[in-house]
């Protein structure tokens, strides 16, 4: 067991270093190539729908904007590599979704959702009416009436409308620095073992902790770029945000990932446009602009750290 350890950690850590480090060989590589590989999740699928609109369901049209992605990608950035989690209507648990992002070895995770909000509450005074009671036991029971207040009360859609990126907090980085582990093919009893590593070895565990670092930074990068987009294009914008619960997928996968929900299904304008073939199209270009800027500011890192690299 520690063998095995040992053998996949310096495997490990040679992965790490190799982000901070670069022999002639490697940088010529690793330059030329910073973000080779997109996995593209959409999101839920089969019999988990996700959210539901007036007549559309959020997994079709997360299915609908992620193929059209794919379609869009390969003209705009040929270069890069995409893998597609689902390309049909097919339930995959996270779990299995963030094991298809892992074994492609992915630069990044990119899932696509489509938002919802609870309707909202109305109620009207509508008058009164007179209600019955009773008070006592046996033969004192006697009968009453009251005059009560009646309501109306019924639901209209969500105003809510925009969209808004997703990344895993920083501090949840146990979960990440597991995905990391597991996808070097260390055999681990996941925390136990990153807790047996951090005590015999802190020094890959700092590096470890480094390339999470690394991967939180530029999932922010890449949030905040996107929701610039959407602005751009005259979108309402909720902004990049941090999130814990249910995105475990995020943090699942050794890599940069963001969630990106495209827009609110509960709001009969945006049930609309995310069904349509233009609202589709701009969500793919916003998406295609944000990641260019995102590979491009990978690729000027990777100039600048190499040029400014000490020599020896
Ligand atoms: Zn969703």
């Amino acid at each position: 067991m520690k063998r095995r350890y040992f053998a996949a950690l310096t495997m490990l850590i040679f992965g790490v270093t190799t982000l901070f480090s670069f022999t002639e060989k490697e940088k010529k590589t690793t330059q030329k190539q910073p973000l080779k590989r997109i996995v593209i999740d959409a999101g839920h699928g089969g019999s988990d729908g996700g959210a539901r609109g007036r007549y559309s369901n959020e997994s079709d049209i997360a299915l609908a904007i992620a193929l059209k992605l794919e379609k869009m990608m390969g003209e705009a950035i040929p270069d890069v590599e995409i893998v597609m989690t689902r390309r049909t209507d097919v339930y995959d648990h996270v779990t299995r979704k963030a094991e298809i992002a892992n074994q492609a070895k992915g630069d990044l995770f990119l899932c696509i959702h489509v938002n919802d909000a609870v309707p909202v509450r109305h109620s009207e005074f509508t008058g009164y009416t007179t209600e019955t009671y009773y008070t006592g036991k046996g033969k004192k029971r006697k009968k009453h009436t009251r005059r009560v207040k009646s309501y109306n009360y019924w639901t209209t859609p969500n105003p809510a409308r925009g969209t808004e990126t997703f990344i895993y907090p920083v501090d949840k980085t146990t979960g990440r620095m597991n995905a990391l582990i597991k996808n070097e093919d260390i055999d681990s009893e996941s925390l136990q073992a990153m807790q047996e590593l951090e005590k015999n070895d802190p020094t890959k565990m700092m590096l470890l902790s480094m390339k999470t670092q690394t991967f939180f930074q530029r999932s922010a990068d890449l949030a905040l770029t996107i929701e610039d987009e959407f602005k751009k294009v005259g979108r309402v914008s909720r902004e990049a945000k941090q999130r814990k619960e249910g995105i475990f997928v995020l943090y699942a996968v050794a890599m940069p990932a963001v969630l990106v929900e495209t827009g609110f299904i509960s709001n009969p304008e945006e049930e609309d446009y995310l069904n349509s073939e233009e609202g589709q199209t701009e969500i793919c270009e916003v998406l295609i602009k944000a990641l260019k800027r995102y590979k491009y500011s990978l690729e000027k890192q990777l100039t600048n750290t190499s040029t400014s690299a000490p020599h020896k």
